[in-house]
């Protein structure tokens, strides 16, 4: 029973609670207007222009291997300066050196363990950026550890923690403490990475779901909340099956010829990250949709 006995009270109550829910109504119609602009359909069938990422400044994180890697690459190949954040400093010297061979913009390396960072290496990670770049346009979230494939009932905590802070926790630091930077860009893009599991949770697939589906809430969330108030927008990106170390080891039966290689997707990494995508917000962008 209610301890409430003024009436008026309960009313104004149920108003700003009806207030809330138009709020919450008209805020959708704008996600949703605002997104109208690019279908997914555009994203994955983009076609870059020459330099269409002149004079951007772009962090990816995972830069040495994998999707991250020819992310990194495609980003220099349309005119970037790309920052790459990696834990194994030879792959990212090795993608420093593609880079210098094709001419594209000098890199800089950012060798991190996101296992291990701290909030505060991040804002001096943050403050090196500001001396060193001056800017910083975008950032694409790749980095990620799988994790094992066990039932949740069996899933080691000290694993769960692990594959939470590199899939997740890091993930919202180094957000939070690059927002600065990000917010001083004339149209900042923050490119989230999730998964199929991470929109549709799977059994046995434990921490990896469950982190990717934590980021794709944070990507709404900060959507919400910078939307009316900055340029920034905030998107996930889901690769689909992809030729990478990180899918052999989900999927070892599996003919890798089979799958589409990071190049075959760069298209939509491309669009999200590039001024053609300026409006879209709070999107998770499937680039293999299954029919
Ligand atoms: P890979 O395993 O090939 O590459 C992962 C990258 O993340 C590597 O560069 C790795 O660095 C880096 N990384 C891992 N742990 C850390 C850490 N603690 N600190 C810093 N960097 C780290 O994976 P993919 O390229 O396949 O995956 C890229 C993203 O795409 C991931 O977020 C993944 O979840 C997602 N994805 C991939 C799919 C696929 O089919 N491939 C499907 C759906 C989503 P290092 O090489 O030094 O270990």
């Amino acid at each position: 029973m209610s301890d409430n006995i003024n009436p008026l009270a309960n009313q104004s109550a149920n108003h700003s609670a009806d207030n809330i829910a138009n709020n919450i109504e008209s805020h959708q119609t704008e996600l949703q207007s605002s997104a109208t602009k690019l279908t997914h359909g555009d994203i994955r069938d983009f076609v870059p222009s020459e330099n269409c990422l002149d004079g951007k400044t772009i962090l990816v994180t995972g830069a040495g291997d994998g999707i991250g890697r020819v992310a990194a690459l495609t980003y220099a190949r349309y005119g970037a300066t790309v920052l790459l954040l990696g834990r194994t400093s030879s792959k990212l010297e090795y993608v420093y050196d593609e880079i210098e061979s094709f001419g594209g913009k000098q890199p800089a390396m950012l060798p991190m363990n996101l296992e291990g960072a701290t909030y505060a290496e991040m804002q001096k990670l943050e403050n090196l950026i500001h001396r060193e770049v001056g800017q910083l346009d975008g950032i694409l979230h790749n980095a990620g550890m799988l994790g094992p494939l066990t039932p949740l009932e069996m899933y080691d905590v000290d694993m769960f923690a692990q594959v939470m802070k590199i899939n997740f926790t890091a993930t919202f630091m180094l957000t939070q403490a690059l927002l600065p930077l990000l917010k001083d860009a004339p149209h900042g893009s923050i490119v989230f990475t999730s998964s199929s599991v991470g929109t549709h949770p799977r059994a046995f697939w434990g921490a990896y779901a469950l982190s990717k589906q934590a980021v794709e809430g944070m990507s709404d969330i900060f959507t919400q909340e910078t939307q009316n108030t900055t340029n920034l927008r905030f998107n996930c990106i889901n690769p689909g099956g992809t030729r990478t170390n990180m899918r052999a080891h989900a999927y070892p039966g599996e003919n890798p010829m089979s799958l589409k290689t990071p190049e075959d997707i760069m298209a939509g990494y491309v669009c999200l990250m590039s001024d053609e995508s300026i409006g879209v917000r709070g999107q998770v962008v499937e680039l293999q949709p299954k029919d």
